[in-house]
């Protein structure tokens, strides 16, 4: 459904690239994340898929479209979330959804429907200039969601939500994908990334530097730990042991077969160590 291939963006005269040799494919209905940090060239290739910037080098397709073409047709069946607010803050919510849904020549969904299901029912005739940035945000995503999307693009779609708002927004965006949307989902949450993306692909400097399903990169990168707590000579003794390391092991077997253990869990890596491993950096 996406399919990028040698991608390269520079803002300067010179060698440095925001976006380096970046090459990816999205299969219909997958949600595919886009995690890195700040400065990584997430937004950058994002805008260049929706056709806000210019392709300067490679090659970047949608639905079999080339993105430079700016069609009318990718307009329609592509739903844009930026987490800057896009939105008129002298209309009302549902004034700037309708006034967006007119832009549409497709059928585009009930505005007050949208606004019910992030919560905005009780605002819908404030004005969004009123609007608190939570609220402003899921505006965007309402607007983004007005031509009922095959291609869903989302920046940072729940940062800044309070817990229960953001729940919402992780369902609406799994109920999206189960109806066969696309979603290029862009952050640098490790939690949202994990929770939500068949694939993840780490951008950092510009360039990917592994992509893979959450699990399977985990499975690949991370280390297998066993987190436990255990007595030894009456004293409470907690540690990590890695399944990599014969004398963990053996020291685990000991532990298990006299008894000693008092609590044992196993310690999954998170996308963000694997990230560091990777890349030498966090995700902040
Ligand atoms: P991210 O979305 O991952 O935070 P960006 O794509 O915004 O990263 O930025 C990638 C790099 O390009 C950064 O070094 C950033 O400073 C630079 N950059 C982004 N937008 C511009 C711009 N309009 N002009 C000049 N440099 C930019």
């Amino acid at each position: 459904m996406i399919l990028v291939k040698n991608l390269f963006h520079s803002y300067t005269d010179n060698e440095m690239y925001a976006v380096e040799d970046v090459n990816f494919s999205i299969e219909k209905g997958e949600i595919f994340g886009f995690l890195g940090p700040s400065g990584a060239g997430k937004s950058t290739t994002q805008n260049i898929l929706t056709g806000l910037l210019d392709i300067q080098k490679g090659q970047a397709s949608i639905d079999g479209e080339d993105v430079r073409k700016k069609s009318q047709r990718l307009f329609n069946i592509m739903g844009v979330s930026f987490e800057q607010p896009n939105v008129y803050r002298k209309l009302t919510a549902i004034e700037n959804l309708e006034f967006y849904a007119n832009l549409y020549s497709v059928p585009t969904e009930d505005p007050k429907k949208l606004l019910k299901m992030v919560g905005l029912e009780d605002a819908m005739h404030k004005k969004a200039g009123a609007f608190s940035k939570g609220m402003l945000q899921r505006l965007v995503f309402c607007r983004s969601m007005l031509n009922n999307p095959k291609v869903w693009f989302l920046d940072e779609p729940t940062s800044g939500l309070d817990p229960t708002t953001a729940s919402r927004i992780k369902d609406i965006i799994n109920e999206k994908r189960h109806g066969g949307a696309t979603i290029f989902l862009t952050t640098h949450n490790m939690h949202i990334a994990d929770e939500l993306c068949d694939r993840v692909a780490f951008i950092n400097e510009g360039k990917i530097a592994a992509m893979d399903a959450p699990r399977d990169l985990k499975l690949k990168h991370g280390q297998k730990l066993i987190r436990v707590e255990y007595l030894e000579k009456n004293e409470l003794i907690q540690t990590s042991l890695s399944m990599r390391k014969d004398e963990d092991k053996a020291l685990l077997k000991r532990l298990i077969e006299n008894g000693q253990i008092d609590t044992m869990h196993s310690q999954e890596a998170s996308l963000e160590q694997i990230f560091i491993k990777l890349t030498g950096r966090g995700l902040d």
